[in-house]
């Protein structure tokens, strides 16, 4: 049977990456994205169980507690945190699994799971990041200003990561993560069975 692969997708707040994830979304077969919990309120728009668990603070806890989380973060003044159940059942049925979380719950991943591929996504320039976040409207000038800071430590992980991404335009942000994805399961530790039948 096809094995899955675990993908992480980090990069600043306001890139795009729930943008360029869609259209990725469409356009593979065979992908599970990761559903995380957080304790942030919904943004317009997004919808319990789709775009996030929305839980609170109490509920969070609960869930480290039982062990539920296979990674999880304080981002912003907010918990986030990858519930490990589902990112489980996706592997065990053969899909691609895509995690979309910051840096610190990447390197929980990795350390856990040295195969997961890590990708960093950024933005052409930091005025674009800026004004894709004023335009996105989700969030207040001080909570931008925030994630702005937050953006500029984050990248300088980004050499640690496998692959680097920018997103100028979706189509190409994309298109790059369509091949990388793509590329990953040519490598021969992939495809042993074959190699060894031979
Ligand atoms: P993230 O999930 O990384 O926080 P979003 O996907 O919410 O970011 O995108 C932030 C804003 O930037 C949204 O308003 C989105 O429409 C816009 N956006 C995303 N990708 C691009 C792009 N390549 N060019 C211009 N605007 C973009
Ligand atoms: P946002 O509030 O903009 O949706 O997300 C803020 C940040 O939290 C983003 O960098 C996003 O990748 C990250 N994030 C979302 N879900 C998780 C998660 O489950 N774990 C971790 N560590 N980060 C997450």
């Amino acid at each position: 049977m096809r094995k899955g692969r675990t993908f992480i997708i980090s990069g600043p707040s306001g890139v795009g990456k729930s943008t360029v994830l869609k259209s990725l979304l469409a356009k593979r077969d065979n992908v599970y994205f990761s559903v995380s919990a957080t304790t942030r309120a919904p943004r317009e728009g997004e919808e319990d169980g789709v775009h996030y668990h929305f839980i609170d603070v109490d509920m969070f806890r609960d869930w480290i507690g039982k062990n539920e989380f296979l990674e999880y973060a304080e981002y912003v003044g907010n918990f986030y945190g990858t519930p490990k159940k589902y990112v489980d059942a996706a592997m065990d049925a053969g899909q691609d699994v895509i995690l979309d979380i910051e840096v610190q719950g990447a390197i929980q991943v990795v350390s856990k799971r040295p195969d997961t591929v890590r990708i960093f996504i950024a933005p052409p320039s930091w005025g674009e990041l800026e004004r894709r976040l004023v335009e996105r409207g989700t969030d207040s000038p001080e909570k931008i200003q925030k994630r702005l800071l937050r953006a500029k430590v984050e990248f300088q992980t980004a050499h640690t990561y496998d692959y680097f991404v920018i997103n100028d335009s979706v189509e190409n942000a994309v298109r790059e993560l369509d091949a990388i994805m793509t590329a990953e399961h040519c490598k021969p530790t992939e495809r042993m069975e074959i190699i060894s039948g031979q």
